[in-house]
């Protein structure tokens, strides 16, 4: 079936675009077109971002109170509960998520995270008065930065959308969103829901486009404040154009993040913990941990484990609930993961995978993919590939294991495995980091997430990510 869209939400209205432009979205998994919408143009954006400033100023989401806020993000979860199951298909047909983890994560972990700023606006206490030690009180208010302009990958539209849209509202701000031309659909299904949960016109806001709508909309004077998802690179050059207007920016960017497998790890919790850790959506995971590195005393037995379990994995259809392994997000991507593999047939030992499925003749598929005797400095082991491709490092002590997982130019994510809690922790502590898992891997929602070095720069999720969201204004109690 495909869905065909006319019009674009923007100012809490079905409006029709200024351009004819159109984006056509592309089956991962069968390479045919399964739905288009207009191309939003930067008149468009102009339009959106004018009503996300009257919403923001004169609207009633300008006066209500943050409990206020919280009821209606409360009404915006369950909108999305209904919908769970149109998003995880839509992103799962869009970009070759497997539906089991698009069930998981676009959906469940969705509709958990906008009840938990819902939960925080109720509770947000927006003016702290303060005792001076000079002798009078100071009002301290935390007041909404205005208005968000949010820019995001395909990789987890949704959820990526969600991380941004539940600090902003939670926080009183207004938001227009560009979402990625690869991955557009879901964003019209959270529209629906965005519409049924009644916020006041102009609060949120939707424009896709590529990058260029995206710089233009980053740099736009009606802009407050911008909240990136993307590549390092476009991270850059985002960050550039912020720092030239002094415009508040979050970027969560690229990773290449480590998996250190220490000798008394149980080998079965490991093979487990694979898929969600190293593997999630095909490999198309920032955090996951693409890097294993495995002590020398163990490291026949843990490559040969490794391998087996990777080939053994279920390629195919994302939405059947058998399949492992999907698509790749685009062919230009699979080319992109193509050429890393061919890179690291030079570069160490093909264990696993190397090629294509060889019953799949439609879709963007890659084999999953497991290079042993990969040196740390190697391309395959420095640069993101994105994909699902592993490269197994070999360390004699665990000083070493540090020293490798820190040597990389990224620092988002990460793993340690061992049955000895309190050694596992204590090497978590000396990785290079924004966040990092004992025995498996999760982005709590009530905890910072985000990178370290190339990896970003700020925290979304958890109570600090809403102070992103605000800016503080101290009122002197003089008289
Ligand atoms: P991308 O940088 O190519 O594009 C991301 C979004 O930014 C798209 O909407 C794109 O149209 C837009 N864009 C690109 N260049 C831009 C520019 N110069 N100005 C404004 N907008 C621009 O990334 P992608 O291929 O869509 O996503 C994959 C990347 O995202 C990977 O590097 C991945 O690690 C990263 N990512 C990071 C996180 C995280 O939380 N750290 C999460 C998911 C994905």
């Amino acid at each position: 079936m495909q869905t065909h869209h006319q019009t674009l939400f923007i100012d809490g209205e079905w409006i029709k675009p200024f351009s004819s432009n159109r984006i056509e979205v592309i089956s991962a998994t069968t390479e045919e077109v399964i739905g288009s919408v207009p191309e939003g143009s930067e008149a468009d954006i102009d339009r959106a971002v004018a009503a996300a400033r009257r919403a923001l100023k004169e609207s009633a989401w300008a006066t209500c109170s943050p409990a206020e806020r919280g009821e209606a993000l409360n009404r915006f979860a369950d909108a999305l509960e209904k919908r769970g199951a149109k998003l995880a298909q839509a992103v799962s047909m869009q970009n070759g998520m497997p539906i089991n983890t698009a069930d998981q994560l676009e959906s469940g972990y969705t509709v958990a995270l906008m009840r938990y700023y819902a939960a925080l606006a109720i509770n947000m206490q927006v003016e702290e008065s303060r005792a001076s030690p000079l002798g009078f009180n100071t009002l301290v208010r935390r007041e909404p930065i205005g208005v968000v302009g949010a820019i995001i990958p395909w990789n987890f539209p949704v959820i990526l959308s969600m991380m941004k849209i539940g600090p902003a509202l939670a926080a009183g701000c207004t938001i227009v969103l560009k979402p990625s031309p690869g991955t557009v659909l879901d964003s019209y299904i959270v529209a629906e829901a965005a519409e049924e949960a009644k916020f006041p016109p102009g609060v949120i806001n939707w424009v896709p486009g590529g990058r260029e709508l995206g710089a233009y909309l980053v740099s736009h004077p009606g802009i407050d404040k911008v909240a990136f998802t993307g590549s390092t690179a476009a991270g850059r050059s985002i960050a550039q154009a912020c720092g030239k207007l002094l415009r508040p920016v979050s970027l969560e960017l690229g990773g290449k993040s480590a998996a250190i497998i220490l000798e008394d790890a149980n080998l079965d919790a490991v093979l487990q913990g694979l898929p969600s850790v190293s593997l999630t959506s095909n490999g198309q995971a920032c955090f996951s941990c693409t890097r294993i590195l495995v002590p020398s005393r163990r490291y026949k037995e843990i490559v040969d484990a490794i391998s087996a379990t990777v080939s053994s994995y279920v390629v195919g259809d994302p939405l059947d609930r058998a399949t492992q392994i999907g698509p790749m997000g685009s062919s230009i991507h699979r080319d992109r993961v193509e050429g890393y593999i061919a890179k690291g047939k030079s570069e160490a030992k093909l264990v696993a995978g190397g090629g294509r499925p060889s019953d799949r003749t439609r879709g963007w598929f890659v084999q999953p993919t497991v290079f042993a005797d990969v040196s740390n400095s190697s391309t395959i082991a420095q640069e993101e590939i994105f994909g699902p491709v592993l490269s197994i490092i070999r360390y004699h002590d665990e000083n070493e294991a540090v020293r490798i997982a820190n040597d990389s130019a990224y620092g988002l994510g990460g793993t340690v495995w061992s049955v000895d809690h309190e050694r596992a922790l204590n090497l978590a502590r000396r990785v290079e980091s924004g966040t990092i898992g004992i025995n498996g891997y999760m982005p709590d929602l009530n905890t910072p997430f985000g990178g370290v070095k190339a990896s970003g720069l700020g925290r979304e999720m958890g109570p600090e990510s809403v102070a992103a969201y605000q800016q503080l204004k101290s009122i002197y109690l003089l008289g």
